[in-house]
């Protein structure tokens, strides 16, 4: 199969759909990681650089909070609105510059958090308007808590508004286990962890004659990361659902775009299974956050004698600490953290030299 040619910078509407495409066709998946500042932005376009290949960024409600200043009130959700927009225009600026494709991306977003979501596509239509394209490139809904017939009544409703620009929605359903940005479903039953096909099945029939969308269904998986044997991943799950769309509706294999959230924790042969079977992209939060703090901690552990005051050391009473304490040192470890975790995730989901650009 030939390389997917791609554009540096941020990629928006049928480039999207043609990298997805081209992703589950070549079976493999990009990652999708959470920032929450310039630091995390940049380590992902740095992975991107040295991978060669897109990545995915995402910014969630409350990442997008901390991109613009915990101090603000978030009251009416205006700063986590701010947030992204000023995540999206760094990453605008600055892709090029890495010479890497992107893919922008706002994170889970669930009912009492939708003024967000509506604040972030109003950027993009005024943001349309200007450049003819959006400021993001694809954007997340998940009503997974509600029922079926309410979750695909509302993404149906934001798939038609974000078709107009060529956008892509993500969705999800059934449950996700974990907790992750205030919603814990820890104590949730083992058999909603799983997905039915025949719910598959109805997104397909609701969803793909307005645009085009990537599904969260969760197959036992979890978000964060929790010891090991507690629920048991069953990514047939997909492999069964694509076949009954398949089968059902005469499209062609693989009709569906699967999105693989809580790959933190995930082994490799469990992420190559689900990719084998339509997933296009993987969500890894949990995993980058301790890449970016653990090489940190070392550093402070390691270096503990030159931290204690502005002058004086092991060496003696006084030497200069600036070179230890100057926070671009240490901040660019933890940077270094989240692009070498993020090469892991490339080599995982087989991405790797599939791409020219
Ligand atoms: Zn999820």
């Amino acid at each position: 199969m030939n390389k997917l040619n791609l554009k540096p910078g941020v990629l928006t509407g049928s480039a999207v759909t043609e990298l997805f495409a081209y992703c589950k066709e070549a079976g493999c998946a990009l990652p999708a990681v959470n920032v929450i500042g310039s630091n995390s932005a940049n380590a992902a376009m740095a992975a991107a650089r040295e991978a060669r290949a897109p990545i995915i960024i995402q910014i969630s409600h409350s990442g997008s909070q901390s991109f613009a200043g915990k101090t603000l009130d978030n009251g009416r959700h205006q700063a986590s609105i701010a947030g992204s927009i000023a995540g999206a225009h760094h990453v605008r600026s600055l892709a090029p510059i890495y010479g890497v494709p992107v893919v922008l991306h706002t994170d889970h977003c669930a009912r009492k958090l939708l003024p967000w979501l509506d604040g972030t596509i109003e950027a993009d239509e005024a943001y349309h308007r200007e450049h003819g394209e959006p400021l993001f490139s694809t954007h997340m809904i998940d009503l997974s808590e509600q029922p079926l017939a309410e979750n695909l009544a509302t993404s149906a409703r934001y798939l038609a508004r974000l078709a107009r620009m060529g956008s892509t929605l993500e969705l999800e359903i059934g449950i996700t286990g974990g907790e992750e940005d205030g919603v814990d479903n820890r104590g949730v039953a083992h058999e909603r962890l799983y997905t039915n096909p025949e719910d598959v099945l109805q997104v397909h029939d609701a969803l793909s004659p307005i645009g085009r969308f990537n599904l969260a269904a969760a197959f036992g998986n979890t978000h964060g990361v929790y010891a090991p044997g507690n629920v048991k991943l069953r990514p047939t799950i997909l492999r069964d659902s694509q076949r009954l769309v398949e089968e059902r509706r005469k499209t062609g294999p693989k009709p569906i775009n699967f999105v693989f959230h809580g790959g933190s924790g995930s082994s490799h042969a469990e992420i190559a299974e689900a990719v084998s079977y339509g997933v296009v992209k993987m969500n890894i939060d949990t995993d980058t956050q301790w890449a970016f703090t653990h090489p940190i901690k070392t550093f402070m552990d390691d270096k503990g004698g030159y931290l204690l005051s502005e002058v004086g050391n092991p060496e003696g009473p006084d030497r200069p600490n600036k070179k230890y304490f100057d926070p671009r040192g240490w901040l660019h470890l933890g940077e270094q953290g989240i692009t070498s975790r993020l090469l892991t995730a490339y080599d995982d989901l087989g991405s790797r030299d599939r791409f020219v650009f």
